[in-house]
């Protein structure tokens, strides 16, 4: 077998190459936006990649959507209705509709291939699509948010990186719609990239975040497949603090079955290496 048939490689900004050890190839689509991949591998699961870029691994997609969905539903006092920007293999909207309290999920995604991809071949994190308290919307999330009159108490954005359709994802007038469709104690939270290699993205995001909400902060967790390990969310809120206004005692209490998420990784996340909180501007 040759080596292209053995493994699949992720190149990223062509400086570095992660190679996962490939058993079979399930999809391959090119849609009007990307190319979407999902392969089955030995040793992490069926990935899915848009564009060559691993976005999900069934081992350790647990890591990123618990910490993406979990920080700021334990902050808002008490989350009803939740937005989802990209987020099409469901995982966000799987850990979202685990609060009692959420009423609905909306997950907004440009891409329906990603989606019915994910449904058919990633139902560890695409069954949460089919759930009564969850609407998929099949659109850009820039024109949502823009012109929604729905309101949200959190926006999660799980966007892919800022180029293509996810570019405006990461401006400022997409986040003033944001901050405008936010409730009172409203919070937002946006996939950020890597701060070794997108510390200019990071930088550019918190000053956007800095200059339309009074409250920004980022946080950080890591996991398996991402280039590098460690990776970034910006945080953004109306006024709960991140650290100062968390109530460790709830996740007790909520006791759900989490696998990476408590409320010693809730702090830890917000205790940034000196280069990243010099770049957030903390
Ligand atoms: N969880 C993954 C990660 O860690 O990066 C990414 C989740 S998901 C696969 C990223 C999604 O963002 C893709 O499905 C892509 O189609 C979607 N997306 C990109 N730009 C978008 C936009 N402007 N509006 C809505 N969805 C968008």
């Amino acid at each position: 077998m040759s080596d292209s048939n053995r493994w699949i490689d992720e190149s990223y900004q062509g400086v570095v190459r992660t190679g996962f050890r490939l058993k079979r190839r399930l999809f391959k689509a090119k849609s009007a936006f990307q190319t979407i991949e999902i392969v089955e591998t030995s040793g992490h699961g069926k990935l899915l990649l848009i564009d060559g870029m691993t976005m999900v691994s069934e081992r350790d997609e647990f890591v990123y959507h618990e910490m993406m969905a979990h920080v700021p539903l334990f902050l808002h006092p008490r989350p009803r209705r939740v937005l989802v920007i990209g987020g099409g293999d469901g995982g966000a909207v799987r850990e979202v509709l685990r609060h009692k309290t959420v009423e609905l999920c909306v997950l907004v995604e440009i891409d329906g291939q990603v989606v019915s991809a994910s449904k058919k071949y990633i139902p560890q994190t695409a069954a949460a699509l089919s759930s009564r308290r969850a609407r998929v919307i099949i659109e850009d999330g820039v024109k949502f948010v823009r012109e929604t009159s729905e309101r949200f108490d959190v926006i999660l954005v799980d966007s892919t990186e800022p180029f293509g359709p996810a570019k405006e994802l990461f401006g400022a007038s997409f986040y003033k719609d944001v901050r405008r469709i936010l409730t009172e104690h409203g919070i937002v939270v946006s996939q950020a990239g890597s701060p070794f290699y997108e510390l200019g993205t990071i930088k550019n995001l918190a000053k956007i975040l800095k200059a339309v909400f009074p409250v920004s902060d980022a946080y950080l967790f890591t996991n398996l497949t991402y280039p590098g390990g460690l990776w970034a969310f910006a945080y953004a809120s109306k006024g709960v603090h991140p650290v100062r206004h968390f109530n460790s005692g709830r996740v007790k209490s909520a006791r759900l079955p989490l696998r990476w998420y408590n409320a010693e990784v809730h702090a830890g996340a917000f205790a940034l290496p000196e280069f990243l909180r010099k770049a957030v501007g903390r």
